[in-house]
């Protein structure tokens, strides 16, 4: 029997891994990219000017001084129900499953970029004097500027919950613009809060065209723009330096002899992008970030692997981009993570549904860890690496094989802090079910 092509592959939603034959050393690759190390360090320590603004506002945050970060989480238990006793590194999750105001992976970007345009704003009307304390932008007066100003925001659900959440917390009126996917809860808990929520019967593509389309002609509207926003991808790639302080305080020694493998959860690719980006400037060739796509919706695989067709679409491989995982239900990638990934992702894999609510009922089994579909996805990434033919090539080709019982597996889970309690239950349930039909 031929072998299946990657596009045969996709369109019978099948699992796979794509190694993308683009990539380029680290030091050929980062200084042609048109984005510098620098604007990482400019967007860190913009977080921190706005942390004690942060610590104030939410509460949440001030025991981390008002940053914004995720813990490194040890997975043994989690290593061993998956990979049993044969050697496979040391297993971590970077959870961003709890990151405080937003409660996923979209408390990077979405509030990065609000505050940086909340500091354009408090400059040009003389809101920030020469001390510079950003806690006087919660006084009134700061506010009443703010209240001009609408962000808006198109989204699968959890961009809309971060940028909502932190707009309304500053004094802007905030409008998002949801996708047919949106679950009911994160709509509700932005209506809760103020925050002008938009239906929509379209999928997230149409969501961001109708935010982009009002906010158009109107000066006191900003629209976050998910597909081309280049201060979302620098607020996740600050991550990169956090992961950095992480490792060492935890002594772990990333290197030639100890490859440091990473999974990243991918919808439009901003966000896995953006850390990716962070992540070789800090790691170099020593750090391997692989995406993870539901089979349904791999936008950035179908864009990566047809750099003839700028545009593509999951719809036109001929699949529906209907997924349980809603913050991954993107049918067409963000141009500016395909830009930046060309010449540094080495490679891309898919998820089926079921697998990620198994591996979500595994890891709360394993670890207690509770987590969102769309934040499983890249739980099975070890497996794909170490398991699949072109994973065991991957790791040949680059020299990597013999250095496999010293690596590094960190698998980034990226949403599920604010899952209401019935929701989780659900999802716990299916896959418990699954688990025990294996
Ligand atoms: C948005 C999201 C991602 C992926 O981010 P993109 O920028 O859309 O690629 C991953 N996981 C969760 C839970 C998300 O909400």
């Amino acid at each position: 029997m031929p072998i299946p092509t990657l596009d045969e592959n996709l369109r019978a939603m099948r699992p796979c891994l794509w190694v993308n034959p683009g990539r380029d050393d680290a030091a050929h690759a980062l200084p042609a990219l048109p984005i510098r190390y620098s604007a990482i360090e400019e967007a860190e320590a913009r977080w921190r000017r706005f942390a004690p603004l942060l610590a104030k506002l939410f509460p949440e945050t001030a025991a981390s001084g008002g940053l914004i970060e995720s813990d490194l989480i040890p997975v043994p238990h989690l290593q061993r129900a998956i990979m049993g006793d044969s050697p496979s590194g040391t297993w971590f999750l970077k959870g961003d499953h709890a990151l405080p105001i937003a409660g996923s992976i979209k408390a990077r970007g979405g509030i990065h970029e609000v505050l940086e345009f909340a500091e354009g704003i408090a400059r040009q009307h003389g809101l920030l004097d020469s001390a510079a304390d950003y806690t006087a932008l919660a006084e009134p007066a700061a506010r009443q500027v703010f209240a001009r100003y609408t962000v808006a925001v198109g989204s699968t659900g959890n961009l809309g919950l971060s940028i909502g959440v932190i707009a309304s917390a500053l004094g802007f009126r905030a409008q998002v613009h949801m996708s047919a996917d949106a679950k009911q809860w994160k709509k509700e808990r932005l209506r809760k809060r103020g925050v002008n929520v938009i239906e929509h019967a379209g999928d997230y593509g149409e969501a961001v065209e109708a935010g982009r389309r009002t906010a158009q002609d109107d000066p006191f509207s900003y629209f976050v723009d998910d597909e081309r926003s280049l201060s979302l991808f620098l607020g996740y790639s600050v991550a990169a330096l956090r992961l950095r302080d992480q490792f060492h305080a935890a002594g772990i020694a990333i290197g030639a002899d100890a490859p440091l493998f990473v999974y990243l959860p991918c919808g439009v690719g901003g966000a896995p992008s953006g850390i990716t980006f962070g992540l070789k400037h800090v790691f170099g060739d020593n750090v391997h970030c692989f995406f993870a796509e539901p089979v349904a919706s791999p936008c950035v695989l179908a864009q990566m692997s047809h750099p003839g067709h700028p545009g593509i679409s999951v719809y036109d491989l001929g699949l529906d981009n209907r997924t349980d995982a809603d913050g991954l239900a993107v049918a067409r990638a963000s141009e500016l993570a395909v830009q930046t990934m060309t010449p540094l992702l080495p490679g891309i894999f898919t998820v089926e549904d079921d697998s990620l609510f198994r591996q979500l009922a595994l890891l709360h089994a394993r670890e207690g860890i509770r987590i969102e579909p769309s934040a499983a996805a890249g739980i099975g990434g070890p497996q794909m690496l170490l398991d699949t033919e072109s994973g065991r090539q991957y790791l040949a080709d680059n020299g990597l094989a013999q250095h496999m019982a010293q690596a590094v597996h960190l698998i980034w889970t990226t949403g599920g802090l604010f899952v209401p309690d019935e929701e989780y239950r659900a999802f716990l349930e299916r896959g418990r079910r699954l688990l025990s039909a294996t």
